[in-house]
């Protein structure tokens, strides 16, 4: 499912992808909230992050490289899973019963509790998406706490 807020913002200008390297986007209208150089060519590099629009408050994750410039809008469970992967714990149930997702070194892990005993099982992405697709409504509210 693809989600689009109105193009009203100026950041949407920014997305789909351009033929040409990006130096710097610029700071009036994008916080950078991640940025990974990706080597270095002769002065120029390219580099991949994420970016958060300082009037609108949409996020994007972008990629440039020498030769193009890719900006795409983030869905909620992209913030979702950004957020996980930076350490955020998520649980889902409560009681005695309970499943827990984090990502830890890049491996999504879904830590079951059941009456006291624990496992963590290591899921696909994939999975992680689905699981936070089946319960949206929670972890919008968990993205609003980790948001303040
Ligand atoms: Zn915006």
């Amino acid at each position: 499912m693809i989600e689009r807020m109105a193009a009203s913002c100026g950041c949407a200008g920014w997305e789909g992808t351009e033929p040409h390297h990006v130096a710097s986007f610029p700071d009036a209208q994008f916080e950078t909230l991640q940025r990974e150089d990706l080597g270095d060519h002769h002065g120029a590099i390219p580099h991949r992050g994420r970016l958060r629009c300082r009037t609108c408050g949409s996020t994007f994750g972008y990629r440039s490289e020498l030769s193009s410039t890719n900006v795409t809008r983030e869905s909620e469970i992209d913030r979702v899973i950004a957020a996980l992967r930076e350490g955020k714990r998520a649980q889902v149930g409560g009681g005695r019963c309970f499943k827990t997702y984090v990502i830890e070194d890049g491996q999504p892990i879904m830590i079951t509790s059941d009456d006291g005993f624990t496992e963590e099982i290591p899921i696909t992405e994939a999975r992680l998406r689905e699981a936070i697709a089946v319960d949206r409504s929670l972890f919008l509210d968990y993205l609003r706490v980790w948001q303040r």
